[in-house]
């Protein structure tokens, strides 16, 4: 589960990382009220940013410096109405609901600070860089030894010392030092304590020099966090978190029927049972040309009621243009499957070509069924096998759409 970057600053605030405060708001005039109390509290520097799950925002236009209350008007007029596009989002973009308004910072340097699982060494690893900031991606790609890793011992933890040598590595200095390591080892207990898959700070600023802080103040301006899904039922304050807007509907429908579905961007619904199965239909589809609209496990354990729920979901995707029900059943039986297929025709009418492909336990029953249910699956083709069913459901979309 990802969260929004005001969720993820108080966390590191609420670990004692420090983090520039700010208000989340929903509306331009919420937006205005805060940038108002901020401005008169004696602020110069606001930064406006558009809170939605992906990045890339500084270069969309969606983190705004501002300096007067016009600026943020315009700025959060901007966010409220404008679809977020960026490297992360697609081209469809993200549309803005929430706008964060929070103090801006004047920035000395740009740094970059993350922890995240690393499967080569199946452990967490501590990942740095001096090349923080909005051109991180480049770097990974162009010059990836100016990024450092380190591993941290699962049991023992992130140490003192592997941080400190961190932040020397990387290059802070002077008092820059202490700050960036005690960052580094909170920043680890808060992913030890919450599951998190990821926890990315980026940037990691450094402020210039002043009187007060000669050496500048170390802060965390932007975060990014992902949960581990199958740890949240331990978590009460992140599952309070969760954002709907931001997921796809149809992810959250099926996930309350314990349906492992995930949407794609393809034109064929695929349900099948078993994640592997659903892997191979997804490959079978693609060579014979065709594109799969979604990944769904039915699961072993699916009933009638979950299945129909699966069927309906598929359908409901405008971007469906032709269904492939691929089952083996092993522990699910055939006729389950076949009776939900019908209950689910009678409930949803659909006019999409429907491939199914059954076999395995009660399969006759199945074909039974089905044969009997023919005048209420117009659409319907049986397949002989998985090469046969994705051949067909590629020739029937390619008809249909022509
Ligand atoms: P992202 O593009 O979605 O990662 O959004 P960020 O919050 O990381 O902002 C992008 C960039 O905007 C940062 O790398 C900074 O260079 C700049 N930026 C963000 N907040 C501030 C701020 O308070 N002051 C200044 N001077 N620059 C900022
Ligand atoms: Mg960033």
């Amino acid at each position: 589960m990802k969260i929004h970057e005001y969720q993820a600053r108080q966390l590191l605030a609420d670990a004692g990382i420090p983090v520039p405060s700010g208000t989340m708001v929903t509306t331009v005039d919420a937006a205005n009220e805060a940038a108002k109390s901020l401005f008169d509290a004696g602020a110069t520097l606001l930064v406006v940013k558009a809170q939605v799950h992906a990045g890339g925002r500084g270069k969309a236009g969606f983190v705004k410096l501002c300096r007067t209350p016009d600026e943020v008007n315009e700025a959060a007029t901007f966010m409220f109405g404008n679809k977020m596009v960026s490297v992360q989002t697609g081209p469809e973009g993200l549309e803005v609901t929430k706008v964060l308004i929070a103090d801006g910072v004047d920035i000395a340097s740009e740094f970059y600070l993350a922890i995240t699982t690393d499967r080569a060494t199946g452990a967490n690893a501590l990942i740095a860089s001096s090349e923080g900031g909005v051109e991180i991606e480049t770097v990974a790609h162009e010059t990836p030894d100016a990024i450092k890793h380190v591993r941290i011992n699962p049991l023992a933890g992130l140490q003192p010392y592997q941080a400190r040598e961190m932040a020397f590595n990387v290059g802070f200095t002077g008092k820059q030092v202490g700050q960036a390591t005690n960052i580094m080892l909170k920043m680890s207990k808060l992913v030890e304590e919450t599951d998190a898959s990821l926890a990315e700070i980026n940037p990691l600023i450094v402020t210039p020099a002043t009187d007060e802080h000669p050496d500048g103040q170390v802060l965390a301006i932007d975060a990014k966090f992902d949960f581990d899904d199958n740890a949240l039922f331990r978590h009460k304050n992140l599952q309070e978190m969760f954002d709907p807007s931001e997921e796809n509907e149809s992810e959250i429908k099926a996930a309350q029927f314990g349906l492992n579905f995930i949407a794609l961007d393809g034109n064929i619904g695929c349900l099948v049972n078993g994640a592997g199965l659903a892997m191979a239909t997804m490959d079978i589809i693609k060579m014979h040309g065709g594109s799969p609209a979604n990944f769904l496990d039915v699961g072993g354990a699916a009933t009638l009621e979950t299945v129909s729920e699966a069927f309906k979901i598929i359908l409901s995707d405008d971007k469906v243009e032709g269904v492939l029900v691929n089952i083996f059943g092993g522990i699910m039986r055939c006729d389950v499957i076949a009776e939900a297929i019908v209950a689910a025709a009678k409930e949803v009418s659909f006019s999409v070509p429907l491939v199914v492909r059954l076999e395995g336990t009660n399969v006759d029953a199945a074909r039974d069924i089905l044969i009997a249910a023919q005048s209420e699956l117009p659409t319907m083709q049986t397949a002989t096998d998985l090469e046969d069913a994705a051949e067909k459901v590629a020739n029937a979309v390619l008809v249909a759409s022509a």
